[in-house]
């Protein structure tokens, strides 16, 4: 069921989809379908014959040994290989600043085409390593305790741009396995676990990010189970279902609230879709997408959201649902309108959950001395930001 747009609403798809004029130069090959790459690969005159066999071989030198120079790719014809260099390259974001938190985590501020930036953050943890990507530069929805929220959305990431972060990340931390020489696979990864929980919303870039994390899955390259990729949604309901088919990842889904009203403010697309709306399409998405339980995101509000009232309606609104749920205490930023629930409350909400039998863990704030937490995320580059106006329109909250 379908709660009826508001007739004012502002968050439409179509004003992510302006057409954008390309720089011209060398095609990218990162980011392509294996098709799309094998018709590439024909259009430069390969025959069509022998093009699934180099898109094959293409696909191990980029994605598994990550091999960025045509030169070194050997087992191709030399005159083959310069045919490629004059009319590809394989690029990835640039990476323009890196910071390092006390407590190990990694924040990356990337740059992409037309000078715009991205955040990306890598967080080790003692069982794996896990890098949070964005999917769009800003983000159109306008969450009123999220930071990227604020900022206007500046465009959708493209398939090669939210791949070459992954790509990036295993640069960083010397991840590739040496070109031509074991399986690569070397002991537990550095980089095991993908969550999309960076800037934008991934379900409006539905296509790039679908194909993005394809290129991740594939077992001859990047090989990252569907397990280990979390895709996070402030729920986007007529999407949900697609991504469970298309993609097939774990969900994860911006709850925050536990009536209306106030995910009406928190989460404004709650006036688009509403929380029973929602938990219709969640209901869904195992079944769909053959995967286990669905991650409940809960921001801890101090006095907004956090009651035990809260906590008990809901564990009856996600009944039925296999669903963890995760509490994450408010990360602040400069001029952010709420402030934390006290450690006190927020265990006894997270009691209240784990006696109905859900797993409700606390996210500890990670990588805080360089704004790397949850919600923290805004290129300061970027000057566009929403008007005051713009916001309270959109959230109904001053
Ligand atoms: N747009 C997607 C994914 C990015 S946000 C979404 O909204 O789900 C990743 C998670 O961080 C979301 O659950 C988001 O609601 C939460 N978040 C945003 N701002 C936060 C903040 N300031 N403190 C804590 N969590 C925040
Ligand atoms: Fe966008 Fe997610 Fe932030 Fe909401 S929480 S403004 S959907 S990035």
């Amino acid at each position: 069921m379908t709660a009826k747009p508001e007739p004012t609403a502002p968050i439409t798809q179509d004003v992510m989809t302006i057409p954008r004029k390309m720089p011209e130069g060398p095609k990218n090959l990162v980011g392509l379908t294996r098709a799309k790459l094998r018709d590439a690969l024909i259009e430069v005159g390969t025959p069509e014959k022998q093009a699934k066999m180099r898109a094959n071989q293409l696909w191990q030198w980029i994605y598994h040994w990550g091999v960025r120079d045509f030169a070194q790719m050997t087992n191709l014809a030399k005159d083959y290989r310069a045919k490629l260099a004059a009319n590809f390259v394989v690029e990835v974001p640039e990476v323009v600043s890196k910071q390092v938190s006390e407590d190990g985590t990694r924040k990356y501020l990337v740059r992409i085409a037309g000078g715009h930036e991205v955040e990306v953050v890598y967080i080790p943890e003692t069982d794996r390593g896990t890098l949070c990507i964005s999917s769009q530069v800003g983000c159109t929805l306008t969450c009123s305790f999220c930071h990227t929220g604020t900022q206007k959305l500046v465009r959708n990431l493209t398939a090669a741009e939210i791949v070459g972060q992954i790509m990036m990340a295993r640069d960083d931390l010397e991840e590739w396995p040496e070109p031509g020489v074991g399986t690569g696979e070397n002991g537990p990864r550095l980089l095991s676990n993908i969550v999309l929980m960076g800037m934008g919303e991934p379900l409006y870039n539905f296509d790039n990010v679908r194909d993005a994390m394809k290129i991740a899955m594939d077992g001859e390259g990047i090989a990252l189970s569907r397990r280990r990729i979390t895709l996070s949604t402030s729920g986007v309901v007529p999407e949900i279902a697609k991504c469970a088919e298309e993609i097939g990842c774990l969900m994860a889904v911006s709850f925050h609230a536990t009536d209306d009203e106030t995910r009406n403010k928190l989460v404004p697309i709650n006036k688009r879709w509403n929380i029973e709306a929602l938990l219709d399409a969640l209901r869904e998405y195992p079944r769909l997408s053959n995967s286990e339980r669905i991650t409940f995101e809960y921001v801890m509000l101090k006095d907004v959201n956090d009651s035990d009232e809260d906590a008990r309606r809901l564990v009856k609104l996600i009944k039925g649902i296999p669903a963890k749920i995760n509490l994450i205490p408010f990360n602040e930023w400069p001029g952010s309108p709420y402030t934390r629930s006290s450690w006190n409350r927020i265990r006894k909400f997270a009691d209240i959950i784990h006696n109905a039998g859900y797993a409700s863990p606390i996210r500890t704030p990670r990588g805080e001395d360089i704004m790397a937490a949850c919600g923290q995320l805004k290129s300061a580059t970027e000057r566009a930001r929403k008007s005051r106006a713009q916001i309270e329109a959109e959230t109904g909250a001053p």
